[in-house]
């Protein structure tokens, strides 16, 4: 039984490499260059981001870390210049209705439209309601809105899409309580509550397409992460949704490990579902908006999409998230 040999031997590597523990005990530094190297040239700028300069540096709440149930900040419209995309195509199942800093999805299935994500309340009908009509989608089929996390830039089009086309709004139980303390005249509204996801997660079923929501807490309380299949000409591919990157949380030691916690959760589910494309909810961290335009070129025979990787790229996003969660969090004790 050699070959039983080797799987312990690459999980023993999988692990050091993970936690930096091959020869020394971890610390905030070996983690860092544990991060760099998982973050490879994929995943540089939110190695920056998280690792090197973290929102949350500062004590207390993070900037941009509204306090729960605190009022998010008034409408302010940044020049359309700076934000608007158009819509695209990207998968046969998966379209871009975001900005060029936001992500939304629409993901149709043979029985509706599930919407993933839904930025600033400026932005919901120029990207996402015209944005499905020049796709040719009807966004009276939105059957299902989900919601990463209830920050302003990814829910605030989550109350129109309810009471405009009766979508059924899914968010994290946490982020739904945050959600429903705000007043009224919030921008965007305040949806009312649907589909509430609690730590065990849920699967959504719409159509033939089943959507796995997995609760990831760190980013926000109720951060709910995604994997869900595409197709690429017909091929199945699997993506790998995070559903909240930076660390703009109060800056406490517990809240690291609930972080890289989830980070390890959904790096083993993305892992057992095959996962070769790795979205998140700003284009920073996948370059959603280049992908998109990407993938309107046509390609050679055999090339891949531009926005598939394969699964070791993906886990190395995980890896690198977690090891940074765990450095902030060493570097704390
Ligand atoms: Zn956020």
């Amino acid at each position: 039984m050699k070959h039983s040999l080797l799987p312990a031997a690459v999980l023993c590597a999988a692990i050091a490499a993970t936690t930096g523990h091959a020869q020394a005990p971890a610390t905030p530094e070996s983690l860092v260059t544990a991060a760099k190297r998982a973050a490879g040239l994929d995943y540089a700028g939110t190695f920056l981001r998280i690792c090197v300069a973290p929102d949350n540096l500062g004590a207390g709440p993070g900037r941009g870390a509204p306090a729960r149930g605190a009022a998010p900040p008034a409408r302010n419209v940044p020049d359309r210049a700076l934000w608007y995309a158009k819509p695209y195509k990207v998968f046969d199942n998966l379209y871009f209705v975001g900005t060029k800093v936001h992500s939304s999805w629409a993901l149709t299935t043979s029985d509706g439209i599930i919407l993933i994500d839904t930025l600033f309340d400026y932005a919901i009908e120029p990207e996402i309601v015209d944005g499905l009509k020049t796709l040719g989608l009807d966004p009276r089929n939105i059957k299902y809105v989900l919601i990463s996390h209830a920050h302003g830039d990814h829910d605030q089009g989550a109350a129109l899409l309810q009471s405009r086309y009766g979508a059924k709004v899914v968010m994290g139980a946490p982020d739904w309580e945050s959600t429903l303390q705000r007043p009224a005249s919030a921008v965007g509204g305040v949806p009312k509550r649907d589909v509430v996801v609690g730590t065990e997660g849920t699967k959504i079923t719409l159509g033939a397409t089943t959507l796995d929501v997995i609760a990831t807490p760190g980013h926000t309380p109720g951060t709910l992460s995604f994997i869900f299949p595409v197709t690429d000409g017909g091929r199945r591919i699997v993506v790998a949704y995070a559903g909240g990157t930076a660390f703009n949380f109060p800056r406490r030691a517990e809240n690291f490990a609930i972080y890289r916690d989830s980070q390890n959760k959904f790096a083993k589910a993305t892992s057992a579902a095959g996962a070769t494309v790795l979205m998140t909810n700003h284009t920073e961290f996948d370059r959603a908006y280049d992908r998109a335009r990407l993938a309107q070129l046509p390609r050679a025979a055999g090339e891949k999409h531009p926005y598939e990787t394969d699964a070791a790229t993906v886990q190395r996003y995980f890896e690198m998230t977690a090891d940074c969660a765990e450095s902030q969090r060493l570097s704390m004790q």
